[in-house]
């Protein structure tokens, strides 16, 4: 239970003992870097390594930046099923997974034909109808509540003009 703080409280107590020796040690510490960063002692032990392999370094960085970015190109359009090397563009399972024609489970291996793609695209035309239906009959269903409990003043209010002004039934129902 009470090991988070436990645990944060020793690091940074670790920290601070670190800082502490750092100050302390100060003049040491700092020779240290300036001799292995070749700040000081120019032509000394580690000349040749920034002026060599060193100073290749940052070209490093820019080829690990670019190959972790095709790497996540890769990851992001490669198809999800494990060991396969196709391009997943086919949506599966509301769009958690990006899958070749050959692992989708709609397409059952073999290249979607113009006879799949019509049967699926009208379940998927079936399936949204159904939704939206059901969504506007939620919203008539929220929508009739408060109207009902409200009583004559919601249906009421309209029915008044129409009246008084002396249109017909016909004329009072079209603008509803
Ligand atoms: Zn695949």
């Amino acid at each position: 239970m009470k090991w988070r703080p436990i645990i944060t409280g020793g690091l940074i107590c670790a920290a601070g003992a670190g800082v502490v020796l750092w100050v302390i040690h100060a003049r040491l510490v700092g020779h240290w870097i300036q001799v292995h960063t070749g700040t000081v002692n120019e032509p000394g032990p580690y000349y040749g390594f920034w002026s060599g392999f060193g100073s290749d370094l940052t070209e490093f960085g820019i080829i690990g930046a670019i190959a972790t970015g095709v790497y996540q190109l890769v990851k992001k359009y490669n198809c999800h099923q494990p060991g396969c090397w196709r391009v997943g563009n086919h949506p599966a399972a509301g769009g958690q997974f990006s899958l070749c024609y050959r692992h989708h489970p709609d397409y059952q291996g073999k290249k979607p034909t113009q006879e799949l793609i019509q049967r699926l695209h009208r379940e998927h035309l079936e399936r949204q109808a159904l939704t939206l239906g059901r969504l506007h009959e939620a919203h008539e269903r929220l929508m009739a509540r408060p109207a009902a409990g409200d009583g004559g003043s919601g249906p009421g209010a309209p029915a008044t003009p129409a009246a008084s002004n002396g249109t017909t039934q016909a004329g009072a129902g079209a603008p509803t």
